[in-house]
C-alpha cells in the first residue's frame, strides 16, 4: 500500500448519540487516509499500481469525467509511485478547468480530452489497442477501476476492519467496492449497497464479472431508492442532512456518495430494517474533493 491505512479509524456513532435503537452504528473513515484522494479508489488501484511498477513502461492510463474522484486518486497515487499517468477525460477541453482537473494536472497527469463519442468507446478493445500503440505499452485502468483486479484491491478494505460486524454498508457506483467487500466478507456478514445512480439494473451481472462467481451471493443486499434523482443529484434535504452530520458527529460527507449512504442507513435504522442487535459498519469511501463543486457556503465544513 502506498498509503498509511492505519489512518482509517473506526468511529462509533452510537456513542455520539446516533439514534440507533439497540443497533450499533459505526463508520470506517477511509476518507482519513488522505485529505484529497478518496479512500476506496486507492484500494481499487492497488494491483494496477503494482503491475505498472513491475513493468517496463511504468505508465498508467485511465478514464474519467471532469469531477472524477477516480482521476484525482489515480493522479496522486501515480505521482507518489513515480509512474507516468495519462487521463482520458470525457468531453471537450473546457475553457477553465474544474478543481479536479487542475489538481490532476498539478500532480503531473497528462490530460487528453475525448469527445463523448470517443469516450463511449472506453471499453472497446480496438480503441484500447490504438491507445496502447500511441502511448506505448501501458497499464489501462477502466473507468472507476471497474475490473476484477479493482475488486481484488477493494477486498483490502477488510484490513481496516478490526471488529465483527453483521452488516457492512457502502455507496455504489460501478459496484467494484461492493464486490471487493463481498470477496473479503465472512459467511454470515451482509454487504449492504446503496446505488447512487438511478435505474441500475445490471447489478448481478456486475458482481458476477467482478468476483468471477457465477451465482450472485446471498450476502449482498441491494437498497435502491436513495439516489436523490441520480448521479450527483442533490436536494436541500440531503444538504441539510450533511450539515447535521457534521454538527453532531463531526462527520464530513460528500454529496455524491457518502451522504446518500448515510442518509439511507439512518432511514433504514429508523424503519427497523436491521434486526435488533445488529452491528452496522458504514464505509466512508472518501470523495470529499467533490464538495468543492458546490456553491460556497452550502456546507458548514
Ligand atoms: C467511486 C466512489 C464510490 C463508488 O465506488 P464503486 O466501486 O465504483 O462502486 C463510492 N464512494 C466514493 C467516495 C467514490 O469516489
Amino acid at each position: 500500500m502506498l498509503f498509511d491505512i492505519s489512518q482509517a479509524v473506526t468511529e462509533n456513532l452510537t456513542d455520539k448519540g446516533f439514534p440507533a435503537k439497540e443497533r450499533q452504528v459505526s463508520v470506517l473513515r477511509l476518507d482519513k487516509i488522505h485529505p484529497v484522494v478518496s479512500g476506496n479508489k486507492l484500494f481499487k488501484l492497488h494491483y494496477f499500481l503494482l503491475e505498472a511498477q513491475q513493468s517496463q513502461h511504468k505508465t498508467i492510463l485511465t478514464f474519467g469525467g471532469a469531477y472524477s474522484n477516480h482521476l484525482a486518486a489515480t493522479a496522486h497515487a501515480c505521482s507518489l509511485a513515480g509512474l507516468t499517468c495519462i487521463g482520458m477525460v470525457r468531453g471537450e477541453e473546457p475553457a477553465s478547468f474544474s478543481h479536479t482537473l487542475r489538481q490532476c494536472r498539478d500532480e503531473g497527469m497528462q490530460l487528453r480530452f475525448l469527445s463523448r463519442e470517443e469516450y463511449d468507446r472506453k471499453e472497446d478493445p480496438v480503441f484500447l489497442e490504438a491507445l496502447r500503440r500511441e502511448y506505448g505499452d501501458c497499464t489501462i485502468v477502466p473507468e472507476g477501476g471497474y475490473h476484477p483486479l479493482g475488486a481484488k484491491g477493494a477486498a483490502g478494505i477488510h484490513q481496516c476492519i478490526h471488529d465483527e460486524y453483521t452488516h457492512i454498508c457502502t455507496a455504489m457506483g460501478t459496484a467494484t467496492t461492493a464486490a471487493g467487500l463481498l470477496l473479503g466478507a465472512s459467511p454470515l456478514q451482509k454487504i449492504l449497497v446503496v446505488p447512487v445512480l438511478k435505474g441500475m439494473h445490471d447489478f448481478n451481472e456486475r458482481i458476477r464479472y467482478l468476483t468471477g462467481n457465477a451465482t450472485p451471493s446471498a450476502g449482498l443486499e441491494w437498497i435502491d431508492g436513495y439516489h436523490f434523482g441520480g448521479y450527483a443529484k442533490k436536494n436541500d434535504e440531503l444538504l441539510r442532512f450533511m450539515n447535521q452530520a457534521w454538527k453532531q458527529y463531526q462527520l464530513p460527507l460528500d454529496f455524491v456518495y457518502s451522504a446518500k449512504l448515510f442518509y439511507a442507513v439512518t432511514d433504514l435504522v429508523q424503519q427497523n430494517y436491521f434486526p435488533a442487535g445488529s452491528r452496522i459498519l458504514c464505509v466512508h469511501t472518501g470523495g470529499l474533493q467533490g464538495n468543492e463543486s458546490l456553491p460556497p457556503n452550502t456546507l458548514t465544513y
